[in-house]
């Protein structure tokens, strides 16, 4: 069996192909970047994946060698994303399964990517915890549901490093550099905010911001600020493994790539006799393979889910029913 898998719900459009053992034999990928030191302008993103799809889809069919009759199931990000990626992209698919008489298989984008994560590193049931420029979340398969046990109640982690960084004049992404300073700083005392489980990290952002202008070294705050956010997570993810009895961590998003925040999650993982997964940052990013391989888990199932319109730009991942487990 092949599932073939499109990606677009934001600046990534990718088509993977994979087979049912979760062998990837296809992946393709072009990325969208906005106009310097713009953000993503959604309207063009979309434009770059209409203008691009078909290019990307010969692409992938070529690399395996096969024709798309040959494929069982089409599946694509529904969400969630941005209205006009997610637009493009299902129309996109929808046609390609009406033309070929495939079966047409809408995939959560959260969900892929943690999916993808298990493939590749082999956890089983693992807490993960999926931290990236868009989102942080800490997440956990209880029943046939995944549940966010704790999330960020304003912005992701990934954007708090990056608003430090282009404060201080760093290039973008900050979090790497950020990450190389902190091995030269001292600690300044920053707010701690966790809330029940969830995550704050704008108030953070503002002290460090109020420090520099202080005068405080950017080593300092670099160092603090990484040591400050990243022992929130690693709190929030030590009580969802004790809440669920869970004995692995996934990390997962490009904050992951953090060695300092490797190092926090192992020393507590190692106390409690869990094992620490790293996604390689090849498949942290967004592509198609992991919508693919999404897709072939509901086709292995012989359950394929229903969305009653074509994508959902707000779509949450515990709203999807696992039938895989
Ligand atoms: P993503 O949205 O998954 O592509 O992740 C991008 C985010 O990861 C950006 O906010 C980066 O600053 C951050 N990032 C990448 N590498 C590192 C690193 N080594 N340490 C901390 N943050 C990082
Ligand atoms: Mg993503």
């Amino acid at each position: 069996m092949f599932c073939l898998g499109i990606e677009g719900t934001a600046h990534t459009l990718g088509i993977g192909i994979i087979d049912e053992n979760g062998k990837i034999l296809a992946d393709v990928r072009k990325v969208y970047s906005p106009p310097l030191g713009k953000g993503i302008i959604p309207n063009e993103a979309a434009k770059h994946h209409e203008k691009n799809k078909e290019i990307v889809l010969k692409e992938a069919l070529n690399q395996v060698n096969l024709e798309i009759d040959e494929i069982d199931g089409i599946a694509y990000s529904a969400g969630p994303g941005l209205p006009p990626c997610l637009s493009s992209v299902s129309n996109f698919a929808n046609k390609l399964a009406k033309k070929y008489k495939k079966k047409l298989i809408p995939v959560n984008h959260m969900l892929a990517h943690v999916e993808i994560g298990k493939l590749v590193t082999k956890a089983r049931d693992p807490i993960v915890v999926y931290v990236s420029g868009g989102n942080t979340m800490i997440l956990g398969l209880v029943e046939n549901k995944y549940r966010v046990f704790g999330e960020t109640l304003d912005i992701p982690l990934g954007n708090a490093l990056d608003v430090v960084a282009r404060e201080m004049g760093l290039p973008m992404p900050g979090g790497p550099q950020l990450d190389e300073l902190a091995k030269k700083g001292k600690f300044v005392n920053l707010p701690y905010i966790v809330k029940g489980m969830d995550l704050s990290f704008s108030g953070i952002v503002t002290a460090c911001i109020k420090k520099l202008k202080e005068g405080v070294k950017k080593e300092d705050i670099a160092f603090s600020l990484e040591e400050v956010c990243f022992s929130m997570l690693t709190e929030v993810t030590e009580r969802a493994l004790a809440h669920t009895g869970k004995n692995e961590v996934l990390l997962v998003g490009g904050v992951a790539a953090s060695k300092i925040l490797q190092e926090k999650m192992e020393r507590m993982c190692k106390e409690r006799g869990a094992r620490v997964f790293y996604l390689p940052q090849e498949y942290a990013r967004d592509n198609g393979v992991m919508i693919a391989w999404v897709g072939m888990l509901f086709l292995k199932s012989k359950k394929i889910p229903k969305i009653e319109r074509r994508f959902r730009a707000r779509w949450r991942i515990e709203e999807v029913e696992i039938p895989w487990v």
